[in-house]
């Protein structure tokens, strides 16, 4: 293989060039959009910037191994204390920190007598977690090697694959507490009812390793990739939406791009897979359509008035339990949970110097789910919860954008407006989501949420890295 084609300039799309670039290959990247990023692109209306989609930077390791120490370095990111905060109705806080003594004094503020099983609780899942690392995440499991992990039960801790809730419920007593070790795993769009207790590394890994501030968003970090993609020779075709890929009579692929035609001798399709299979005209014959996970509506709120909040801050219901199971029906909590991204907390040129530029995040379920079509009223749910906790917003508005299930299908040509493609239930992780190549399409791979290893930025690095590799090896 002398050259590559990357079709989708997301973090997934950005990984494979970069990593098939360093190998010597001859990589273009083709995008529909004018820019990199996908779901991670930034948006300014006036004086306000807005990241659109990931906000939390996590497993830096991950970013260094794609982008390399140097690049990584130029980044000048720092380790977010505390990395969250985690607020009720009634005014209580938890601090989500990641200085292990201070996260220590959180918890036992909470609940006295807690460090013992809380130590416990971090070691074990956080050991748990670098087997999956080193054993599924970062490998591109047949089921046959699959089987042969399962195999050898030492080598992946078994509880994994119990409930989150009542894992969680062993090491934390107070169910606040419980409630707020256990609703990331709707980062992935997956309910925590549904959670395989695997997923209580989503915190575990915050706390341990950190969330990290990048000036400038995440936008900052999508430059970063593709320009050290262009450095080393990466080209990059914006403005270009890939309709039909063939492979032709010499083995090599076509990609037809409006009057354009772009020829290489492999492809990586890190667009969402679903949608993208349809570009190779023949319908899937094993097609089994992954079930997919809840979606987000995200409002981008320039107000002029500065907002008291940190930088990270999550809104949780009164019950978040009946908020999910709301969600897991179909409908739209009474009550949503709401995560709040207040760049301007630790980065003044988000907004202007007497403004906020917010990101406002409810779940939502996707569009094969929803069965509520009244976004209105939840907005205004969502903007009652928000201004009881931080006062009037909606007077202050200069700049307002939305993006729900159907933006994030229109806009991103998502697979039912799922946010974060299928879900993470046990039954599609692992060998057992959506495959990265198939016989039938020798030289062409795809990577990003829709296949492995998952959902989130350092996943879909990883994904990307994945199937560079892959073509590497052929
Ligand atoms: C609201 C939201 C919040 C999130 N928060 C976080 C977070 O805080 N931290 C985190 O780690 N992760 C977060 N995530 C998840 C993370 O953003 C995604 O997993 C990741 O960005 C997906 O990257 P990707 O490259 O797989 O796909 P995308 O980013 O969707 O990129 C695919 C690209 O392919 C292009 N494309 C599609 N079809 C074609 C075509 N036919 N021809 C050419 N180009 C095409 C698209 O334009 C797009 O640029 C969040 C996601 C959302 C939506």
């Amino acid at each position: 293989m002398k050259s590559a084609l990357v079709v989708g300039a997301g973090f997934a799309g950005l990984s494979a060039a970069l990593h098939l670039a360093r190998a010597g290959i001859s990589v273009r990247v083709v995008e529909a959009a004018d820019r990199p990023g996908g779901r991670a692109q930034a948006w300014s209306s006036g004086e306000y910037r807005f990241d659109l989609g990931p906000t939390l930077v996590v497993m830096t390791d991950v970013l260094e191994e794609a982008l390399g120490a140097r690049h990584l370095a130029e980044l000048e990111l720092m380790r977010l204390e505390p990395g969250y905060e985690v607020r009720w109705r009634d005014g209580e806080r938890f601090a989500m920190h990641s200085d292990i003594a201070l996260l220590l004094a959180e918890l036992e503020r909470f609940e006295p007598g807690v460090s013992a099983r809380a130590l416990d609780y971090f070691a074990r899942v956080h050991g748990a977690y670098r087997d999956a690392r080193r054993e599924v995440l970062e490998r591109d499991h047949t089921l046959l090697s699959f089987a042969g992990l399962l195999a050898h039960p030492g080598r992946m801790r078994p509880w994994i694959a119990g409930s989150l809730r009542r894992f969680t419920e062993r090491s934390f007593h107070r169910s606040r507490l419980v409630d707020a070790w256990t609703f990331q795993s709707l980062y992935l769009g997956t309910s925590p009812l549904r959670a395989p207790a695997m997923y209580a590394l989503l915190p575990v890994v915050e706390a341990i390793e950190g969330i990290w501030f990048a000036p400038g968003g995440m936008a900052s970090i999508v430059d970063a990739f593709a320009n050290a993609a262009e450095s080393l020779g990466v080209a990059f075709s914006y403005e270009r939406r890939v309709e039909r890929l063939e492979r032709n009579a010499a083995g090599r692929w076509w990609a037809y791009a409006g009057a354009e035609r772009f020829e290489a001798d492999a492809v990586v399709v890190a667009a969402d897979r679903e949608p993208a299979l349809a570009l190779l005209g023949t319908p899937p014959p094993r097609a089994r359509s992954p079930r997919y996970g809840h979606s987000a509506l995200c409002l981008y709120l320039g107000v002029r008035r500065r907002v008291d909040l940190p930088y990270h801050t999550v809104f949780l219901p009164d019950d978040p339990w009946r908020a999910y199971r709301a969600l897991d029906a179909g409908m739209l909590p009474d009550d949503p949970l709401l995560y709040v991204y207040n760049p301007v907390a630790r980065d003044a040129s988000a907004a202007p110097s007497d403004g906020s530029a917010l990101l406002v995040l409810a779940p939502v379920p996707n569009l094969t789910a929803l069965r509520e079509r009244d976004l209105a009223a939840f907005r205004r749910r969502i903007f009652e919860r928000l201004e009881g906790a931080v006062g009037e917003l909606r007077e202050f508005i200069e700049v307002e954008r939305a993006r729900g299930p159907a933006e994030w299908a229109s806009e991103l040509g998502l697979m039912h407006g799922a946010a974060f493609g299928p879900d993470h239930t046990l039954d599609q992780m692992g060998p057992f989501r959506p495959p990265m190549h198939e016989k039938r399409f020798p030289g062409l791979v795809f990577a990003g949420s829709g296949t492995r290893p998952g959902s989130g930025v350092p996943m879909v690095v990883i994904s990307g890295r994945l199937a560079a590799e892959h073509l590497l090896r052929r």
